[in-house]
């Protein structure tokens, strides 16, 4: 969460945490922070977040989500715990620790067509992978095995990779974008 905030605090975007319902309605936009899903969960419900997020997705707030971020974003799981709950919102299935264990962690050169200056560093950290996209979700960007990494659906973008550990804008640039055009 510090990097995302430090990120788009450098991008000139005023920054504040929200950890409860009463704090999500004075934001124009969310990040949700790489993590653990099911502790994001379960958090979420506990501090009656679950339905106020809900509420704020289906009224098109913009939200980016990455890793962990990426599968609360998600309308369907696999390999989710019991019980396990997304806030869901982007038309796709999402695979939990697709890539392994954290020793199998990696960073990788995407090539991202939607985004002007060249290919993105990404680094993936136990990250999900995005099994199938439905009709309304688009993919950004893929790896080069044809795993999809990347989505995006109105103003929803969910990343399976980590973009604030590489030091890369881009995506935090057009999640602002998309809060400025509301
Ligand atoms: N494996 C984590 C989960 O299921 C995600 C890992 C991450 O966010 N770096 O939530």
């Amino acid at each position: 969460m510090r990097e995302h905030a430090a990120l788009l605090d450098g991008l000139g975007a005023e920054v504040s945490l929200v950890r409860r319902p009463g704090e999500l309605a004075g934001v124009d936009g969310l990040v949700i922070p790489g993590g653990e899903s099911t502790v994001i969960d379960k958090l979420s419900r506990l501090f009656g977040m679950q339905a106020p997020i809900r509420d704020a997705i289906r009224d098109g707030m913009p939200v980016l989500g990455t890793c962990a971020g990426l599968i609360m974003l998600a309308d369907r799981l696999v390999d989710a715990i019991p019980g396990q709950e997304s806030f869901g919102g982007l038309d796709v299935t999402v695979r939990r620790n697709a890539f392994g264990r954290q020793v199998e962690s990696f960073e990788a050169e995407l090539a991202v067509p939607a985004l002007p200056g060249g290919p993105v560093r990404a680094a993936f950290i136990r990250g999900p992978v995005v099994e199938s996209v439905g009709p309304a979700a688009s993919v950004l960007a893929s790896l080069d095995d044809g795993r999809v990494v990347a989505v995006e659906q109105d103003s929803l973008l969910g990343l399976s990779f980590h973009p604030e550990i590489t030091g890369e804008t881009r995506f935090h640039e057009r999640f602002l974008d998309t809060v400025l055009a509301r």
